[in-house]
């Protein structure tokens, strides 16, 4: 498994460094406050131009009053001339587009003077007064002598709708920033900070260093989702750690009773094959004399028969025979007789004892003895030195009728190939020549 590359403190991981929640935040704050600042120009704007309007009737108004009089006064006395730089004064005074004068005459259409600085407007965008103008000559004797409009002029209210605007747009604007930059500052300081040690933290995990806190650098404590994130980690940490260890201390146990196991197994296969030994050695050995028995026999002859076949080396068989052994056991007991037969064996085992030469119990009193490379003249040999081996033992046998000692009586053939095709054929020619020893009278070997 791979190590990530360790990583310096503030660096994060990929994962976590793709996006930044401080940039999500402040591009939210600003939709929402170019929104607002939308919102919010349009209210301002509107109350603007009505207080704007309102102010505009009021300097109308104020106009209104300083030249009623004059205007009332010039009309009355007929002075075109005042009436014209009165008309003409007004008309110049900054809130005014037009002004109309209606002259009342007697019998007669009224007069209209009019100045007008700005292009006609529709009605009833811009504000308009309209006023009687009476003159009283002498005291009750109030007279009707004109009428006065005057009209706003749109180009003085919009510009100073545009500046009042511009204003309200440039706060709102710097408000906005300055209400995000703070958002993006303190959310970076209070959270995103934080959150990215904890990225940069939990980045460095490994199960060795599990014990190793979380600590998140802050002034004040505070119980808050941070802090809860701080201690989750902590807790989810030393319940790893913990479970790791036992883990580990499992694994260890584990380990070792499968140790344990294999040394049990290993030993009981060790007995195991012991005593198959055992079972095998006691199932093809004679269990009286620790021969090898019939069955041990079977096995070995046709090996032996077929590598004398095969390479045409000479083999011979001693069939071997306790003379009068029933006399024996009548006369010394089965037991002594058991022990006649182990001496016989022993006898036999020591004189065959070359590489490849097999001694067998056939049963009863009769041992058989298989001579690999023995021809027959070798065999005679050995076979008479078995004979004098025996009879160096000296077992009294007092029923024998033909020496003072337990004898044997020996058959002896050879393996011919041109006339026996298996080995039983031997063994039988064996058995003759045993039976020849017999009737010859015993303790001798015939062939
Ligand atoms: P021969 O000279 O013609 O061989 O006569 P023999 O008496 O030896 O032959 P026979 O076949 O008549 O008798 C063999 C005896 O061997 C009979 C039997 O009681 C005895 N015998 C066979 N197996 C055992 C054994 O395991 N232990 C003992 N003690 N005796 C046995
Ligand atoms: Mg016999
Ligand atoms: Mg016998």
């Amino acid at each position: 498994m791979t190590q990530p590359e360790p990583l310096s403190e503030g660096q994060v991981p990929d994962a976590v460094a793709a996006g930044s929640l401080g940039r999500r935040l402040v591009l939210a704050t600003l939709g929402f406050c170019l929104l607002f600042t939308l919102a919010s120009v349009g209210v301002r704007t509107y109350s603007a131009w009505q207080q704007n309007l309102q102010e505009m009737n009021a300097e109308l108004a104020l106009i209104d009053q300083v030249f009623q009089s004059t205007l009332s006064k010039a009309i009355w006395e007929m002075d075109g001339e005042a009436l014209g730089t009165h008309l003409d004064s007004i008309v110049q005074t900054a809130p005014v587009s037009r002004v109309q004068l209606q002259i009342v005459r007697a019998g007669r259409a009224p007069e209209v003077l009019e100045r007008r600085q700005a292009p006609r407007t529709e009605p009833g965008r811009v504000p308009q007064l309209q006023r009687s103008l009476t003159y009283e000559p002498y005291a009750g004797a109030r007279e009707t002598v004109g009428q006065l409009t005057l009209e706003g002029d749109e180009r003085v209210l919009r510009a100073r709708l545009f500046d009042q605007a511009t204003g309200i747009v440039l706060t709102q604007v710097i408000q906005s920033l300055l209400l995000a930059g703070l958002i993006m500052w303190l959310f970076n300081r209070t959270v995103t900070l934080h959150v990215r040690k904890v990225a940069w933290h939990l980045a460095q995990l490994t199960p060795a260093n599990l014990g190793r806190r979380l600590r998140l650098d802050r002034r004040t404590v505070r119980r808050d989702e941070l802090s809860q994130l701080e201690a989750g980690v902590n807790a989810l940490q030393e319940k790893l750690s913990s479970y790791l260890e036992r883990q580990h201390q499992a694994e260890l146990d584990l380990a070792a009773h499968r140790d344990r196991l294999a040394e049990l197994v290993e030993a009981r296969t060790a007995e195991l094959r012991a005593a198959n030994e055992r079972l095998e050695d006691l199932s093809r050995s004679d269990p009286l004399t620790g021969l090898a028995n019939r069955r041990a026999f079977d096995e070995i002859k046709d090996v032996e028969f077929r590598r004398a076949t095969r390479l045409g080396q000479p083999l011979t068989v001693l069939m071997c025979d306790v003379d009068y052994f029933k006399r024996y056991n009548d006369t010394y007991g089965h037991a002594l007789g058991d022990q006649c037969l182990r001496v016989v064996a022993d006898t036999l085992r020591s004189v065959f004892s070359r590489a490849g030469e097999v001694v067998a119990r056939l049963g009863g009193e009769e041992f058989v003895v298989l001579l690999p490379g023995s021809d027959a003249a070798t065999a005679r040999d050995t076979a008479e030195r078995l004979q004098q081996r025996l009879s160096e033992r000296a077992m009294r046998h007092a029923g024998s009728d033909i020496a003072p000692h337990v004898t044997l009586s020996i058959g002896l053939a050879t393996f011919d190939p041109e006339t026996m095709d298996h080995f039983d054929l031997l063994l039988h020619r064996a058995d003759e020549a045993l039976y020849q020893a017999k009737s010859q009278g015993r303790n001798r070997i015939a062939d």
